[in-house]
């Protein structure tokens, strides 16, 4: 048996190089120690460059990127909000289901009601088919928001063309998938409005903020008045709409800076690991998550793996708590991460869908088959064939894809899992 890591291996952790360092002492130097600088300026800049679009907003989070974006397109949809009421106004709006949540909080932060869309089993993002399905459900909805899981373009083009045909707008959430293009062009650059996340674990990071991504300068006019309070053009502070302190800070600003000339480094060391676990893996039941090699080239922020469903041995979920049987030649997520930890590596569920999270328990859930929750003719129970969000939870797991971890330990934590199948 081998011995457990000295120094944890991480799902994600952030990787420095020595430049960020040098940008946040610039801010000092110039004491610019708040949400303006010469940081956020260049920033801003070099995001918009290397996503190819016209205008970054740098802001406080992903999360605050895409309440902005979810705001801009419900007003746009519904006319101005008013002061006491969120732009979405009762609205429902169609959302990933396989994704981090607060790609759909927004929708609830502006009084809409998500309608979860079910995931294709071919890059684990948004079925087109069940958004078609979706829309023939609820012919009134104007609006799409779509996440590119793990760094994984989804189906753009389906999707978009879904959305084209029913004249509704799309929020892209590419805050996993900066870097990760879709024939040739770098997600964020498909919605109509986007989000891209600069989290801790991200991609790259500046241990927090995001920025607002798009082509119209009057939107990111918007978005920039909107996120430092709302403030008119007077002498004084002078408000004709709600305001938001959702400003990036130079001193982050400097972080991302000294990470953007690393983005495509990163993005290499992630591929490479992806490329050892499906080397290492070969022979095991199990497939690595799946992509477009066609159609796309993934960012490869998360490794994650499908365990065949011959394979698996019985695990049951509470709402917070795994159990599994052992068995011979089989195994399961619960089994492989507690394995892991065991070794002092972290690996994680696949992101639990949002249809099954107790706080959206109400909202409906569309399959590709038509079938869901919220329709009178049918409820599809969680796990069932049809649910292919349920059934990747079940059966897959996001595994340690820090890149910092050596060739040496990723081939021990390869031996793990495989001594898991015996
Ligand atoms: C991380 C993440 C976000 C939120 O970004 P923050 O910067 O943490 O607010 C949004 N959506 C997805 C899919 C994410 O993974």
């Amino acid at each position: 048996m081998v011995k457990p890591f000295e120094k944890k291996v991480w799902l994600s952790s952030p990787t420095m190089h020595g430049d960020e360092q040098k940008w946040v002492n610039d801010a000092f130097a110039a004491n610019w120690i708040t949400t303006a600088g010469e940081n956020i300026n260049e920033v801003e800049r070099m995001v918009a460059e290397y996503a190819g679009v016209k205008y970054a907003v740098a802001l406080s989070c992903g999360t605050a990127a895409l309440h902005l974006a979810v705001k801009l397109a419900g007003e746009r949809l519904y006319g101005q909000a008013k002061p006491d009421q969120g732009a979405l106004q009762g609205n429902k709006v169609f959302a990933s289901d396989t994704t981090f949540d607060a790609t759909v909080n927004p929708i609830a932060y502006e009084d809409g009601e998500a309608v979860f869309i079910d995931t294709e089993p071919d890059t684990w993002n948004m079925c087109p088919k069940a958004l078609e399905k979706a829309f023939e459900i609820y012919p009134d909805v104007r609006l799409v928001v779509v996440a590119h899981l793990y760094g994984v373009p989804g189906k753009i083009d389906e999707l978009r063309s879904v959305c084209d045909k029913y004249g509704a707008l799309m929020v892209e959430d590419a805050a996993e998938s900066f870097g990760a293009t879709y024939k040739g062009k770098q997600t964020g650059g498909f919605g109509d409005y986007a989000a891209i996340s600069f989290n801790g674990n991200k991609i790259i990071t500046g241990s927090s903020g995001g920025m607002f991504l798009t082509d119209s300068l009057e939107d990111a006019d918007k978005i920039r008045k909107w996120s430092t309070q709302s403030r008119e053009n007077a002498p004084w502070y002078q408000h004709e709409e709600i305001g938001y302190n959702y400003r990036m800070s130079n001193i982050i600003a400097g972080i991302v800076r000294g990470q953007m000339p690393y983005l495509d480094t990163h993005i290499a060391q992630k591929k490479a690991i992806y490329e050892r676990y499906k080397e290492g893996f070969k022979g095991l039941p199990v497939i690595m998550n799946p992509f477009d090699a066609v159609n796309s080239e993934p960012n490869f922020w998360l490794s994650c793996m499908l365990i065949d469903r011959e394979a698996m041995c019985r695990q049951v979920r509470s709402e917070n708590q795994a159990l599994y049987v052992p068995e011979k030649g089989k195994t399961c997520p619960t089994e492989i991460l507690e394995t892991l930890m065991k070794y002092n590596a972290e690996g994680r569920p696949i992101w639990k869908p949002m249809h099954m999270q107790p706080i959206y328990r109400m909202n409906g859930f569309v399959t590709a088959n038509g079938n869901g929750r919220g329709q009178s003719n049918a409820y599809i129970a969680h796990g069932a064939a049809t649910d292919v969000g349920a059934d990747i939870f079940e059966r897959g797991l996001c595994l340690p894809s820090d890149n910092k971890m050596t060739p040496e330990q990723q081939d021990i934590i390869i031996q793990i899992i495989r001594e898991c199948f015996e």
